[in-house]
């Protein structure tokens, strides 16, 4: 029984994620009694490659393309690489690409997948995981019966566990795969920090009133050099791009410290933020839901707590 995790990387290098799921995998592994085999796919430096070694890596795939590929490249590839290493379970983050890909390569499989798995298995024979239902809002235990099976983990579920190793990459050949699009120009954002890998996220709601209010929002987020993310209806409303949106709908995003401001914690909203460590909600209405899932709570009004916390965390 062996594993494959599909480890996915931004310009050449790999996201937050990338520690938690290759632990992960070296984990599954040795609950199988099999190997653990990483897929990277695009231009990864190899040292970048090696360093997984210290999470429990052994052998590297590595099919390097510059070609724009779209989902279905992408999961072809996959799929290749799990038939190729005689993988039995194939792992994804559950993140915006994970959602996507996932069903595509169970598909190409024949797998039984399970979405938003929460940690490690329940059991492995029968194979059974726990898995995020109802938003976050309750667990649910999943058994896949199928022979091949492919599962997304939910980040911060996990945990790292280091494991001493040397990582081998191997070249797996990625031409042949065909792509149905092209780019036609890039535009690199700079200077801003990417709101799925970010450490810190502050968020603003509907109680941030307008688009105009936003500066003091942002002043906080810059001293403490975090990405700033809303609500939908903010969104919606076109106070704020679609890109920050956070929640069902959204983006999903598991920072060490999520700031919630002026949001009142809808359930639609919890489940993209059940993952972040550590939730702080500034909230005038101390019935707000939000103060249910949040660790530190402020009852007060936005407009005088903001710029003192901001004081504060200045000082710091
Ligand atoms: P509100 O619910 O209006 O809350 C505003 C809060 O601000 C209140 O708690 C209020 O007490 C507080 N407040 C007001 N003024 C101040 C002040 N001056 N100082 C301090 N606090 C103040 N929502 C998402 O966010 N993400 C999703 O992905 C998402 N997906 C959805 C999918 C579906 C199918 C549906 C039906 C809904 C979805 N929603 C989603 C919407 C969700 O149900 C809520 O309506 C939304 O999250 C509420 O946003 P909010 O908390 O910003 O606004």
């Amino acid at each position: 029984m062996s594993v494959l995790v599909y480890i996915e990387n931004w310009n050449g290098k790999f996201k937050k994620s990338t520690c938690e799921l290759v632990s992960y995998g070296k984990r599954l592994a040795n609950g199988l009694g099999g190997s653990l085999t990483l897929l990277s796919i695009g231009r990864v430096a190899e040292d970048e490659l090696k360093n997984l070694g210290a999470y429990g890596a052994g052998k590297i795939l590595s099919a390097e393309t510059d070609a724009p590929l779209d989902d279905k490249a992408y999961a072809s590839l996959i799929a290749s690489a799990a038939q190729n290493s005689g993988a039995t379970l194939v792992v994804m983050a559950h993140n915006v690409t994970g959602k996507a890909l996932a069903p595509r390569v169970a598909v190409r499989l024949n797998a039984g997948l399970v979405s938003a798995v929460n940690g490690l298995p329940v059991s492995y024979q029968p194979f059974v995981v726990n898995r995020k239902a109802f938003s976050g809002k309750s667990l649910m235990q999943a058994e896949i019966t199928s022979d091949i099976k492919v599962i997304t983990l939910s980040q911060n579920t996990a945990g790292i566990e280091p494991f001493a190793g040397n990582a081998a990459v191997e070249t797996m050949d990625a031409s042949a795969v065909t792509s149905g699009i092209s780019v036609l120009s890039t535009e690199v954002q700079t200077g801003k920090i990417l709101l799925s890998e970010a450490d810190v996220v502050v968020s603003g709601g509907r109680g941030m009133r307008s688009a105009d209010n936003w500066k003091p929002l942002e002043e906080l987020a810059g001293v403490l050099g975090a990405a700033t993310a809303c609500s939908r209806p903010v969104s919606d409303e076109g106070w704020r791009p679609h890109h920050e949106h956070v929640g069902q709908t959204g983006k999903v995003v598991a920072p060490n410290l999520y700031f919630a401001l002026g949001i009142s914690g809808a359930i639609q909203h919890l489940a993209g933020i059940s993952s972040s460590k550590v939730i702080v909600a500034v909230n005038k209405d101390p019935e707000a839901p939000i103060f249910s899932a949040a660790d530190y709570g402020i009852v007060g009004d936005l407009q005088t707590v903001l710029p003192k916390m901001t004081e504060a965390f200045r000082k710091l």
